[in-house]
């Protein structure tokens, strides 16, 4: 097993460059003006097809030889990494399988298809995702990409703290959000390189700290399925790759409230006009909860996604 590098990253950039979208980095004077800090928002909710996810998919699809290009690749997913492969494996002329349960909300499965994916559905109550998912990579040689714990979407979804930096120059801290730890390992390798005395923050739902745990235990915790409305983060588990990135390169994990979400998506949508989905909030909460202990201090906080399911979004922010 190979752990991912900083030249990795480095490489996905050259990859995903003119398919990705190269993100802006918003600011708020309000914000700063609470905090005392300089804080750069980077807005992968702008990012294609809605958040960072796109950036793995598309490096670890750009990264297969020739014959697996021609099998095709396959995820399980009913997320945002279902649909940043349908829509990566269509941009590169590749055929995608995305296993769903068959009771994911409509618009998902509606969008994993307009996205180009083929869409196999199971029962989730009677059915194994994985069992499923081995059998049918085992009998079209299809390549399995999983969500986060893959040197090249680790790789990739480092691309978005590389822009960040190349943008706004070094900082003193980076606060990114964490459920199985693709996006904060593969920030923190673009950190170590790019601007070494920041300390990167991992933040987590109070209800789901598995990677809490396991930073501070020193081994990887696993925990049963956390209640959050952070979907994005209801991961139970860190990776075999993700884990010993973030040991030795995170400063600390940190947890937030679903309240404190709420709060951070209520500041994006009244001062900032942006949507951001509770997963994508993560990092800005833990910010927002420091208070003045970032005083003077350049802070980075990506912001991963912006996919809300609308009356929920509604329901949330409306008190
Ligand atoms: C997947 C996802 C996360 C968590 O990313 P990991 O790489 O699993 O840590 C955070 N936010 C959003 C919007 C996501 O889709």
């Amino acid at each position: 097993m190979r752990l991912p590098t900083y030249g990795d990253v480095a490489r996905a950039a050259e990859r995903v460059h003119g398919a990705a979208h190269r993100t802006p980095v918003l600011t708020s004077r309000t914000a700063d003006a609470a905090s005392g800090a300089q804080l750069f928002f980077k807005c992968e909710n702008f990012q294609r097809m809605g958040a960072f996810k796109f950036r793995g998919a598309y490096n670890a699809i750009a990264a297969l030889d020739e014959a697996q290009r021609r099998a095709g690749v396959l995820a399980f997913s009913s997320g945002n990494h279902a649909q940043a492969i349908a829509l990566s494996a269509r941009l590169q002329g590749v055929h995608a399988v995305i296993v769903m349960p068959e009771d994911a909300p409509a618009a998902k499965l509606a969008a994993t298809r307009g996205y180009g994916g083929e869409v196999i559905t199971y029962n989730r109550f009677q059915e194994d995702r994985e069992v499923i998912s081995a059998r049918i990579a085992h009998e079209r040689g299809m390549v399995l990409i999983p969500p986060y714990d893959h040197p090249e979407v680790i790789a990739g979804q480092g691309t978005a703290a590389l822009e960040l930096f190349e943008d706004v120059g070094a900082l003193d801290a980076l606060y990114v959000c964490v459920g199985g730890g693709g996006l904060i390992s593969g920030c923190a390798l673009a950190t170590a390189e790019l601007s070494p005395g920041c300390a990167v923050y991992g933040v987590e739902p109070e209800a789901g700290n598995d990677a809490q745990q396991s930073l501070r235990s020193g081994a990887i915790v696993t925990i049963s399925v956390p209640r959050t409305i952070a979907d994005g983060a209801q991961t139970t588990h860190l990776g075999q790759y993700t884990f010993p990135i973030i040991r030795e390169h995170v400063r600390d994990i940190l947890t937030v409230s679903d309240a404190q979400l709420v709060e951070a998506m209520k500041f994006f949508a009244q001062r900032m006009k942006i949507v951001v989905e509770p997963t994508g909030c993560l990092g800005a909460a833990a910010v927002f909860a420091a208070g003045r202990e970032l005083e003077g201090k350049r802070v980075g906080v990506v912001l991963s996604g912006g996919n809300v399911d609308l009356a929920g979004y509604a329901a949330l922010i409306a008190n």
